[in-house]
């Protein structure tokens, strides 16, 4: 049985005390103790130590955009995987696809992140998905499933994995993949897994949906099968809209 896990990604908005002031209105709307799926936030590095400070004793988990993989040195305007460790992060978002569109990142830049990331002790949600041009020339199967095979080259062990499925042409758009859409490519993934890792470990691995969740859809995009979630972008940013969506996770 896999626990649904909820991920807000809050990309580059909010100052300090605003993402400390959201933080605070997701935990009274959910409520104190809430534990009903997992939850994470990922505000942006300025923001990670007030954030967390409200997160202390609650269920909910501070997650970073992303993290280098070299430790330090002359990397201007990086930030390590052992930084955002120490800063109290258990989650690091890798590949995200604004990461791999503005930023260059590679399924080799990825793979390189991923095994610092968890060599660091961090858990770590990959992000895959396919640009609109690649879905309609009928390569979003082949599209996923090489991100996914070079990211986790040499990655032996991917207990500390989470998968977010985000079609490109999804985020930030209001355009939402069919539940049937997105369960057809998570079916895909797992396969993929199947094969690198075995049925045993491929079948707990979570595997989310990103691109343009709200409270409307969730429920149903959360009620497929292979659906273990939801990476929430401009829902996230909005305390009542999240929550209801962390809801209909833990509902689900
Ligand atoms: C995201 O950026 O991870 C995302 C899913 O964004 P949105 O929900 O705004 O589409």
């Amino acid at each position: 049985m896999r626990t649904k896990i909820i991920v807000g990604n809050w990309k580059m908005n909010n100052t300090i005390a605003e993402s400390a002031l959201l933080a605070r209105d997701v935990l009274s709307e959910l409520g104190e103790g809430f534990s009903g799926c997992e939850v994470g936030m990922a505000p942006t590095y300025p923001a990670l130590q007030a954030v967390g400070t409200l997160l202390e004793g609650s269920t909910l988990q501070l997650v970073a955009q992303n993290c280098h993989y070299e430790n330090d040195g002359a990397y201007t305007g990086e930030v390590s995987a052992r930084m955002v460790k120490a800063a109290g992060c258990s989650f690091v978002i890798i590949g995200h696809s604004e990461r791999r569109q503005y930023f260059g990142e590679t399924n080799a830049t990825v793979n390189l992140r991923i095994k610092k990331a968890l060599s660091e002790g961090l858990k770590v949600i990959m992000c895959v998905g396919e640009t609109l041009e690649e879905r309609e020339a009928g390569v979003t199967g082949a599209v996923v499933s090489t991100q996914v095979r070079e990211g986790l080259e040499g990655v032996d062990d991917i207990s500390a994995l989470v998968i977010a499925y985000e079609p490109v042409w999804a985020i930030g758009t209001g355009k939402t993949a069919s539940s049937a859409q997105a369960e057809e490519v998570h079916d895909l993934i797992r396969t993929v897994l199947v094969k690198l890792y075995g049925e045993a470990v491929a079948s707990e691995i979570r595997i989310q949906y990103g691109g343009s969740v709200k409270p409307s859809n969730a429920a149903e995009l959360f009620a497929m099968p292979n659906i273990d979630g939801g990476l929430i972008g401009g829902a996230s940013l909005s305390a009542a809209d999240f929550a209801a969506i962390i809801k209909a996770a833990a509902e689900c």
